[in-house]
């Protein structure tokens, strides 16, 4: 099975991501989590990213696009992943469909987290208060004014990737502001209504 999670940042798409991964046992390919792999161990891609992550900027679509060629060709991804945070702009949906093509492919679906952007910003206040209770480290881009960045970069660049599959049919949209657990049952709705053309 091969899935899209889009949606704003905040959305809930890592929670319900790491879930997928249990549940049918494919890969959860975050393309922030290389991003920031990448510059903890200061790449050269790291090294050149890690300044627009910091202001809540895009990082280009050619070293995004890279990273998710190369990940998923390993053995791990493919019987199917589950795409989160990736594609963030039109480019990078063509570029995917284009390289899911070339491997004879296809998605199953694009699941959109929606939610009351009014609302985003209390619960990244909120989620960074948890990290730090927790002993965690807080993302520098979980920041209210980065944040917002990110919010803006959401809306100018990604939220056109929504319609771009909603015409090829692939799209559900999935109510985020409701609990994570029933978030999970209407994501789970959906993918069983795929059960029988996947
Ligand atoms: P995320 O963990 O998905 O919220 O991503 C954290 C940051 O990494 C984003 O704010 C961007 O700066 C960068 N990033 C992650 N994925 C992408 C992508 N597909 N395209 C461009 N930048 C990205």
């Amino acid at each position: 099975m091969r899935l899209i999670l889009v949606g704003p940042p905040g959305a809930g798409k890592g929670t319900q991501a790491t879930r997928l991964v249990e549940k049918y046992g494919i890969p959860q390919l975050s393309t922030g989590d290389m991003l920031r792999a990448a510059v903890a161990a200061q790449t050269p891609v790291g090294l050149k990213a890690k300044a627009v992550m910091d202001a809540g900027g895009l990082v280009s679509d050619e070293i995004v696009v890279g990273f998710i060629r190369d990940r998923t060709a390993e053995e791990d991804a493919k019987n199917g992943f589950i795409l989160d945070g990736f594609p963030r702009t039109l480019a990078q949906a063509e570029a995917l469909d284009q390289m899911l093509n070339e491997n004879g492919l296809k998605l199953d679906s694009v699941l959109e987290l929606r939610v009351d952007q009014t609302q985003l910003v209390d619960r990244i206040i909120q989620r960074a208060a948890d990290a730090k209770a927790a002993g965690q480290p807080v993302r520098k881009d979980d920041d209210p004014e980065v944040f917002k960045q990110r919010l803006e970069a959401y809306n100018r660049d990604t939220a056109i990737v929504v319609p771009y599959y909603e015409k090829s049919g692939l799209l559900s949209v999935v109510d985020g502001m409701q609990s994570i657990d029933e978030v999970s049952a209407s994501i789970e709705t959906v993918l069983q209504g795929l059960d029988e053309t996947v």
